[in-house]
């Protein structure tokens, strides 16, 4: 029933000062940190990352963020797609992120829920993307400048396992039990 889930902190949100925010956040819902680096990547790994697989998923998002904003356009979910992928890579390779790998129970939902909606304009307050990122993807799509949501957080608990051996190597994470672990229970 633990789970684990792989987190980043995209470098948008390194370069803001946001690292000691978000890991507070984490450390005061009392998930373990059993993981954690900074890393700067490069294209290849990007991509492994984020597959081309999403970029349907990204045009899909990018489509219904235009519908709320007005845009009207003849392009389809793969057109529209493929550009905010390109431009999602080039956003991930600029600058260093923080990962980190999360254990507990339902690990995956929590982080889920407290990372909010994929477009932080329609994240709730309360979540890290809806207190902190005043855009929302459609946008991001329309500047060219990759979508800058601060923050990424496994899907689902498959996907969390497959990113946590794509960013750490077993030796990269630990075993150990937190005080309420061993003098509370
Ligand atoms: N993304 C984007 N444009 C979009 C939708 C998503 O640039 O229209 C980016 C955004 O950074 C997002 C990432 O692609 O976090 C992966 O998309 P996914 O649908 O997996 O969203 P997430 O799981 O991060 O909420
Ligand atoms: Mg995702």
């Amino acid at each position: 029933m633990i789970e684990q889930s792989l987190v980043l902190i995209k470098p948008d949100g390194v370069q803001r000062g946001l690292i000691g925010e978000v890991i507070k956040r984490f450390e005061n819902v009392g998930l373990k940190i059993v993981g954690m680096k900074m890393q700067r990547v490069d294209k290849k790994f990007a991509e492994r990352h984020y597959p081309k697989r999403l970029i349907p998923i990204l045009g899909g998002k990018t489509l219904a963020d235009w519908e709320d904003l007005g845009i009207k356009t003849t392009k389809g979910k793969e057109e529209l797609g493929k550009q905010a992928w390109n431009d999602l890579i080039k956003f991930t390779t600029e600058g260093p992120i923080l990962a980190f790998v999360l254990e507990g129970v339902h690990a995956v939902q929590i982080v889920r829920k407290m990372v909010g909606h994929t477009s932080p304009h329609k994240a709730d307050p309360g979540t890290i993307r809806g207190d902190y990122s005043p855009i929302s993807m459609g946008y991001a799509t329309v500047r060219k400048f990759g979508g800058r949501n601060l923050i990424h957080a496994s899907g689902t608990v498959e996907e969390a396992k497959a990113e946590v051996k794509l960013w750490f190597k077993p030796g990269e994470l630990h075993t150990y039990k937190t005080v309420h672990e061993t003098h509370t229970r």
